[in-house]
């Protein structure tokens, strides 16, 4: 064995234990390895697609990651919200063109849930629709997943992340593999079908960092930009400081150049420095053309006089950052009509009440106090603000914290019956790296098991099969060399 072999199966030694552990040191003794189907992705798509694709071919799943399913420890707080029983094509962008609703109506949410109750996990609802573990722990959901690959007979190739993917082996090819595929560690997988499932880029720290869109390109595929979203906005707004903390329920409007675009309802977290909360992260899936933040924004001092005669009721001026403009605004008490708020507002004033005083009796302290400052005192100005405070959005959170990536591999490119690629015979995508994003509450997850077990099913196919579905004229599906 030559040095850098020796180094590299000492580095894998190391990794994994048991099952994992074996078979690295199975993978450490080749230099290059065959399968059937590579998935690239241990995460909730490439772990659905490899165990699907494992019932009827040979599956290596490899990830850079030293362990599989490392985002969805993190996912619903570590609770792991991994569908929801409202599931619908309604609840992810571009809905209409039958692409989300094809794919999940090949693999539904009672399916994920069967396939999961089957491989031993108990789950529990929740309101909304919102499933979960029962035990409450998202490694629950990750351990049946991980125990049903390795059942299924996956290979998990852990600790070496995917470089480069070509079509063809590469001069190495033997007749039956289409694709080549070179690790890190110098390692080569050759194999029939490849599954592309290394995620977006939405929580960075956890491994997707963006490289299946560069695998896809190669192959000619072309992409929606991607951007983060489910994540905080960041605002200008000098008034946000003093609310840092603050939790009020409500509605949450989206303005785009003054327009409104879109419309939840829940609870605002107030963070300091902008808004929060699950209502506030579905409204960031529909800001297009807004950069992202760093997340370590700072405030410039020299604009804080300019901001701080900002009135940040109705729709006046903001500042504004070159693109788009969107203002988030948000309604305190939508059980009420602003008109009924200046009579309620008016009569205690005429009582001799103080306006902070009047407006601690309906929403939450500091608010109250922030409110009655912005105000001019008047009850006109005040119902105004409880109904219609506007956060002029300066950015979203950056990569690290955003929870999906809209954009991605361009839908039109996926044939949605098989996640197989129209440019290339034998390449699948699924999860998150395709321009599929949905709102909060297990709509994500959800895409990820469907598409995964999609993309498995066609991936997996025998030699036996695909030859019998020549034989019957399968199209741009047919898998035949
Ligand atoms: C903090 C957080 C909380 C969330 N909570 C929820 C929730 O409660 N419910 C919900 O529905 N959704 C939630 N989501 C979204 C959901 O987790 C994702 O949409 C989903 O995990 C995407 O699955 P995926 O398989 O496409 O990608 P990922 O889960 O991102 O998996 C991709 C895998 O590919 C690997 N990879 C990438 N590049 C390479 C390479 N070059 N070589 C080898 N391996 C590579 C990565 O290491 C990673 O393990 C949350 C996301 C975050 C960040």
């Amino acid at each position: 064995m030559n040095r850098s072999r020796q180094k590299r199966k000492g580095r894998k030694e190391h990794k994994g234990t048991g099952h994992t552990q074996k078979v690295a040191e199975d993978i450490c003794a080749e230099e290059i390895l065959r399968a059937d189907t590579l998935v690239l992705g241990a995460g909730a798509s490439g772990l659905t697609a490899g165990i699907t694709a494992a019932e009827r071919s040979s599956v290596i799943i490899a990830d850079g990651n030293d362990r599989a399913g490392r985002k969805l420890a993190v996912t619903g707080n570590g609770r792991c919200n991994f569908t929801n029983a409202y599931c619908g094509e309604e609840g992810y962008n571009g809905c209409g063109d039958g692409f989300v609703s094809s794919v999940l109506n090949a693999f539904s949410v009672e399916d994920t849930l069967e396939f999961f109750s089957e491989a031993g996990l108990m789950t529990r609802l929740e309101e909304g629709g919102r499933y979960y573990p029962y035990s409450g722990q998202a490694v629950s959901l990750i351990r049946v997943l991980t125990r049903e690959a390795q059942r299924r007979g996956c290979r998990m190739m852990l600790g070496d992340r995917a470089v480069s993917a070509e079509g063809k082996a590469a001069g190495r090819n033997t007749g039956s593999e289409r694709f080549s595929v070179l690790f890190e560690s110098g390692r080569r997988i050759v194999c029939r079908n490849l599954i592309i499932a290394c995620g977006g880029r939405a929580g960075l720290k956890t491994g997707s960092t963006g490289d299946g869109y560069g695998f896809a390109r190669a192959f000619g595929h072309t992409l929606v930009p991607p951007r983060p979203a489910l994540t905080a906005v960041e605002s200008d707004a000098v008034f946000l400081t003093g609310l840092k903390g603050v939790r009020a329920k409500g509605i949450v409007t989206l303005c785009r150049d003054g327009r409104k675009i879109a419309e939840e309802r829940g609870e605002i977290q107030f963070t300091g420095t902008g808004i929060s909360g699950i209502c506030v992260f579905d409204l960031t899936r529909c800001m297009e053309g807004l950069p992202p933040g760093s997340g370590k924004r700072r405030r410039d001092p020299e604009k804080k006089a300019e901001q701080e005669e900002t009135v940040y009721s109705g729709d006046s001026s903001c500042p504004s950052f070159g693109g788009p403009r969107y203002d988030i605004i948000c309604d305190f008490v939508p059980e009420k009509t602003e008109e009924e708020l200046r009579i309620l507002i008016s009569r205690r004033q005429k009582e001799g009440r103080k306006l902070k005083e009047i407006l601690e009796g309906i929403v939450n302290e500091h608010l109250a106090e922030t409110l009655s400052e912005l105000s001019s005192a008047t009850a006109v100005s005040a119902a105004s603000l409880l109904k219609n405070l506007r956060v002029p959005v300066a950015h979203t959170k950056g990569w690290n914290e955003a929870q999906v990536t809209c954009g991605g591999v361009r839908r039109e490119e996926i044939d949605p019956l098989t996640m197989q690629s129209r440019l290339t015979e034998g390449l699948y995508f699924c999860g998150e790296v395709a321009d599929v994003d949905g709102r909060c509450g297990g709509f994500n997850l959800q895409w990820a098991w469907s598409s995964g077990a999609v993309a498995g099913r066609l991936g997996g196919r025998t030699a036996e099969e695909r030859g019998s579905r020549a034989g019957s004229g399968s199209g741009n599906r047919s898998e035949d060399e």
